[in-house]
């Protein structure tokens, strides 16, 4: 149950496979989350060799290594390729339609289910799974009645984008039918900071090329600038980008940047750690350039206020919020800052940073984090080890990588593994 995107893929290859197959979905059509994916343009996969992939689901990406072996990318370009999609790479290897169009891969999805035979039944949601004896038996329905089955496919989604159909009830029926299901979090989400009032007066200014940092303290004193004392790098598990965007918010931070590290400074965060975000405003100068450059502007243009001289290095907006922080009076012209406060203002430059406390709820994150433990799920079949004929697929399972094509992907690689082992009941 659950047409999105590893239902589908799921259903066709069962139907391929000779079996009789339901598709059944509780929203008025098929894949709302494919249609929005990607700004629209459905980023399908990546171009990163097989052991790359992995890595952008952390230590759990391992789990996925059998079912990559036997389809991946070139089976799942290939399958959308019979039904009429191309696709281009793009920058980081995303793999998009090349018609720009997330309702194509959407509707090839869907015909290859329909061609092969399967019925779709859409306002049809699922309320049980029923069981007997360890063994499916089929499923109820909101509407009422039943249905008998000698497989079920669990594909109703993770928690997040509710809209789309996804309310996270997937996990519910999970446990109801014994399994574990691990802590559910947001992933690929805007992180809250505490400074608020700062990024309130920010919000809406795009930062383009930046590098964030990540920090980890345990109980260590803080400090406003640079490095701070008994403070770690943040390990992430998994290659991001050097520079790239950062959007202010009036409650945090987001864009390209901060989705791609939420996964691990939620872990973090998650495990008692406090996290801060140090913002390189400047990764293309050394600190002595800045130093430099700023002393050559404090002497051309002696008399400007420091705000204003700043405009010229940053927008407007966080001028204002840089020459407050760094404590040099509004009326000091620049040409009186002393060294040391012009140490201060490279430092700020340098290591604008934040304290993380969360992030926004799971229904605002691009994937849930967290689900049904894959020690309970065969990684050759995705059958359940608890109940025989309920296969589990997409990201109903433990499982979340980085923005790039790769939740997608492991989507439709669990999805058909599924639809063979399936057919098989
Ligand atoms: C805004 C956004 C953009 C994204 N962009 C990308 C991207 O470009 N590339 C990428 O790799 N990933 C992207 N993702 C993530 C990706 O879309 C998901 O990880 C993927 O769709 C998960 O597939 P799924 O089959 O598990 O669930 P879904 O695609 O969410 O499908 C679940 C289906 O189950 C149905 N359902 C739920 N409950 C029931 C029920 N009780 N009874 C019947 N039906 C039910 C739902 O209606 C839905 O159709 C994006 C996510 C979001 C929110």
């Amino acid at each position: 149950m659950g047409a999105g995107a590893s239902g589908l893929i799921a259903a066709g290859r069962a139907a391929e496979l000779g079996a009789q197959v339901l598709l059944l979905d509780k929203m008025d059509e098929a894949g709302k989350k494919i249609l929005i994916s990607g700004k629209s343009r459905c980023n399908i996969t990546n171009t990163a060799p097989l052991d790359e992939f992995l890595t952008y689901f952390g230590p759990r990406g391992r789990y996925l290594t059998n079912a990559f072996h036997r389809f991946f990318r070139d089976e799942l370009l290939e399958l959308l390729g019979r039904y009429g999609v191309q696709t281009q790479a793009e920058r980081g290897g995303r793999i998009f339609p090349s018609s720009g169009q997330a309702a194509d891969v959407r509707d090839a999805l869907l015909r290859y289910a329909v061609e092969h035979g399967v019925e779709v039944r859409y306002l049809a949601e699922v309320t049980q799974v029923t069981v007997s004896d360890d063994h499916i038996t089929g499923v109820e329905l909101a509407r009422g009645g039943r249905l008998a089955a000698d497989a079920v496919i669990l594909a109703t989604g993770g928690a997040s984008w509710p809209d789309t159909g996804s309310t996270g009830y997937g996990y519910v029926m999970a446990q109801g039918l014994g399994h574990t299901i691990e802590p559910l979090h947001a992933a690929l989400v805007p992180l809250t900071v505490a400074e608020r009032a700062t990024a309130k007066a920010l919000q809406g200014v795009s930062l383009r090329n930046v590098r964030c940092t990540f920090w980890t303290r345990e109980g260590a004193a803080r400090r406003s600038t640079g490095v701070g004392e008994g403070e770690r790098r943040l390990h992430i598990p998994y290659p991001i980008p050097d520079t790239g965007e950062l959007l202010f918010t009036h409650f945090g931070v987001s864009g390209p940047l901060i989705l791609t590290a939420s996964i691990a400074v939620v872990d973090a965060l998650r495990s008692g750690k406090e996290v801060i975000l140090s913002i390189d405003l400047k990764p293309g100068m050394t600190v002595d350039e800045i130093h430099a450059r700023l002393q050559r502007e404090f002497e051309e243009r002696p008399h400007l206020q420091l705000r204003t001289l700043l405009q010229g290095w940053v927008p407007a907006s966080l001028a204002d919020v840089l020459a407050e922080l760094s404590a040099i009076e509004e009326d000091r012209h620049v040409h009186r800052i002393r060294a040391d406060e012009r140490a201060g203002l490279v430092k700020l430059l340098k290591g604008f940073r934040w304290t993380l406390v969360g992030s926004l709820p799971i229904a605002a994150g691009m994937v849930t984090a967290g689900g049904v433990s894959l020690k309970e799920v065969d990684p050759t079949t995705f059958e359940s080890r608890i109940v025989r004929g309920l296969f589990i697929v997409g990201e109903l399972l433990d499982l979340a990588a980085d923005t790039g094509g790769f939740n997608l992907q492991a989507a439709f690689s669990t999805g058909y593994l599924a639809g063979a082992a399936a057919s098989g009941r």
